[in-house]
């Protein structure tokens, strides 16, 4: 089915929200984008979706929701948690002419790769309380998705792509890269959103690595950082005591008094490796 030319013709965000009666809540982390010139480029950021279905979590009004109906993509599926944002996108849902399906749902709760078949990839601006446990569960099954753009507190953005030897530098970092590689595409000050948060915002465009390495399973990873990261301020051969300590490092030829923070992602594939 074609997309919808354009979205001109929809009541102004503001409108749908007073209509609404979507006062923001603060335990859903409701920020939202009105500006719909800068959900178009985010939207960009996800590149040619034709033919593929886009997850969106947290829809909300539909700041962002209506550039994806307005993208050539086959069908975009938005979960969203609060009521009274399904009922906001009632309108939007009927211009959409059956490619935007809106599930009233906890998206943690969710197995999106259940929920259509691929090419599947994932926009969203989502819910900052939940943000991390959410990425976590995408990049658990990362091959299934052809691309995360995702929005995120700049603070976990930074600790996303950091580098080692940097104070942002830790577990999810390492996971992160791992399983993808990232760019930060877009700043966006807390100025942009209704109502602002307290903290700047930024956009990560993820790509899955096509060269990990796939004899490491995530769970491993997981268990490694967990351990390397649960102690971060000790020596490697202490806080990787209950996965092998000494010997494990020392077969992974590995400094035992060195610490998790300066570890490189290869250092910490060896050791996934041996374990
Ligand atoms: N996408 C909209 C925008 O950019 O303006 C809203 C983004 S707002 C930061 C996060 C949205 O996620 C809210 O609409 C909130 O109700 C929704 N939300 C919060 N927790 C959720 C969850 N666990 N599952 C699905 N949606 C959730």
């Amino acid at each position: 089915m074609s997309s919808p030319s354009s979205s001109e013709k929809l009541p102004p965000l503001r409108e749908v929200i007073a209509e609404s009666g979507l006062a923001a809540r603060k335990v859903l982390g409701q920020h939202f984008l009105l500006d719909l010139n800068l959900t178009k480029r985010i939207v960009s950021f996800a590149g040619d979706l034709s033919g593929k279905t886009v997850f969106e979590v947290g829809p909300g009004p539909g700041g962002l929701t209506r550039p994806l109906v307005e993208s050539k993509a086959k069908k975009i599926i938005a979960v969203e948690k609060d009521p009274r944002c399904v009922w906001a996108l009632s309108t939007l849902k009927d211009w959409a002419r059956g490619r935007l399906e809106i599930i009233e749902n906890d998206a943690l709760e969710l197995n999106f790769v259940d929920m259509a078949p691929a090419p599947r990839v994932i926009v969203a601006n989502l819910p900052y309380n939940v943000a991390t446990p959410l990425l976590l569960g995408f990049l658990r099954q990362v091959d299934s998705f052809e691309s995360l753009t995702l929005m995120f507190q700049a603070e976990v953005a930074d600790r996303l792509l950091a580098p080692p030897n940097s104070k942002a530098y830790g577990r999810l970092s390492v996971i992160t890269q791992f399983c993808c590689r990232g760019k930060r595409v877009m700043d966006i000050p807390a100025q942009a959103f209704t109502p602002p948060p307290k903290v700047d915002s930024a956009v990560v465009h993820l790509l899955p690595r096509t060269d990990r390495s796939k004899d490491i399973s995530f769970e491993k990873m997981g268990q490694l950082t967990a351990a390397a990261f649960g102690q971060r301020r000790k020596m490697l051969r202490s806080s990787l005591k209950v996965l092998g300590g000494e010997a494990l490092l020392e077969k992974a030829g590995l400094d035992p008094t060195r610490r998790a923070e300066e570890l490189s992602l290869e250092e910490f594939e060896c050791l996934a490796r041996l374990l």
